[in-house]
């Protein structure tokens, strides 16, 4: 069977190149006459696989040097208890942005250990828009200030020029489904996440990015395995990592490198989003859900007026090769999502096929 246009929204499409390279080396790796899944973590060869991918993400992330890098487990899920754990160090107070059903979870799990102020909502539109910030509403005395970057079910997101100004307050954001795919300033964060399935490699592994001075005050019931300093003390080989969706992430950095890094990456997912976009500007049938400004370059969700139309859509769509195309079960309707790995030529072939639909019905 030939491979389809795959649309989900995670874990999701990886590059070709990528699984043809794993696939090449999965029996045997380089000279160790072993596969990565079945070396010791410990070993010479794993340990040049972790440090490289390190250092790869450092370099096309211009990741500074007082910023840690790990590779975890648990999931993006498990950093919304981690950060409050490890960075309710004065106050045990937050505030938050609740831009969508990730940054609720990032509230519900911090409410545990402290105190979280939303600052903002736009809940009240359905998450369809980032909402403008009124500073007086910030906590002069917060730990931390919490915003998701790309809100993969609702497809909003922060421009990097309009992130929250919090001052001296390290500002923590979940960038799960845009990590790579635009240039980011790492040093406007405190900590920066994200679990890899979407836009890094295999599900599995959890990369976190964290300021040095945010490391080692973790509240006195945070689990050691929830503790950033046993991780960066131990460069993430604490205990097993995720050997084997580490070693793919490397080489989706690899790929990265060799498409530009993340500022041409970013470059085509612009093109790839504005072929898109401009479609469903100009459609009678077709309509994307989020307020221009604030559009996602990775999710794009869209629906028509009527759905039975949308489940005819998406099932023919489905039949043509473009697959996962169903919204998310809170939103309904259509999602594309069109990560780094997704190819231009990819979305020209969705949008032809919308434009052939909405002539048929
Ligand atoms: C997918 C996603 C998560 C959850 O990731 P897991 O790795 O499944 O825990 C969290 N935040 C955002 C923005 C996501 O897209």
């Amino acid at each position: 069977m030939e491979r389809v246009y795959n649309f989900s929204a995670g874990p999701s499409m990886l590059p070709l190149p990528v699984l043809e390279k794993a696939q090449k080396e999965l029996v045997c790796y380089g000279d160790t006459g072993m596969s990565v899944m079945e070396m010791s973590h410990r070993s010479k060869a794993f340990e040049d696989i972790i440090e490289s991918a390190e250092s790869l993400l450092r370099e096309l992330m211009g990741i500074p040097d007082n910023y840690e890098v790990m590779f975890l487990q648990g999931g993006a899920s498990t950093q919304f208890a981690m950060i409050p754990l490890n960075l309710f160090t004065k106050n045990k107070k937050a505030d938050l942005v609740k831009t969508g059903q990730w940054a609720k979870k990032a509230l519900e799990e911090a409410s545990k250990y402290g105190t979280v102020n939303v600052v903002a909502s736009s809940e009240d539109k359905i998450y369809t828009y980032i909402p403008k910030l009124d500073k007086s509403k910030f906590s002069p005395d917060a730990d931390y200030f919490y915003i998701t970057v790309n809100n993969t079910i609702y497809g909003t997101r922060y421009k990097q020029t309009e992130l929250p100004d919090t001052g001296n307050i390290p500002l923590v954001g979940d960038i799960s489904s845009n990590i790579m795919s635009e240039v980011m300033d790492v040093s406007k964060y405190g900590v920066l996440f994200a679990g890899a399935q979407k836009n890094v490699g295999p599900a599995g592994v959890t990369i976190a990015i964290v300021r040095d001075d945010l490391i080692g005050n973790a509240m006195d019931i945070c689990p050691t395995m929830l503790d950033y300093k046993i991780h960066s003390k131990n460069k993430s080989l604490y205990n097993t990592p995720p050997c084997f969706s580490i070693y793919v992430s490397k080489l989706v950095f690899e790929w990265i490198k060799e498409n530009g890094g993340v500022k041409g990456i970013q470059q085509m997912n612009e093109e790839k989003a504005a072929v898109l976009y401009d479609f469903l500007d100009e459609s009678k049938m077709f309509r994307g859900t989020v307020v221009k400004e604030d559009r996602s370059l990775m999710n794009i969700p869209f629906v028509t007026d009527n759905d039975e139309l949308n489940a005819k859509f998406i099932k023919e769509a489905s039949a043509k090769g473009f697959v996962n195309l169903k919204g998310h079960r809170t939103v309904g309707g259509m999602r594309a999502s069109i990560y780094n790995a997704m190819p231009i030529e990819g979305v020209k072939a969705l949008v032809d096929f919308m434009k052939a639909f909405e002539t048929e019905n």
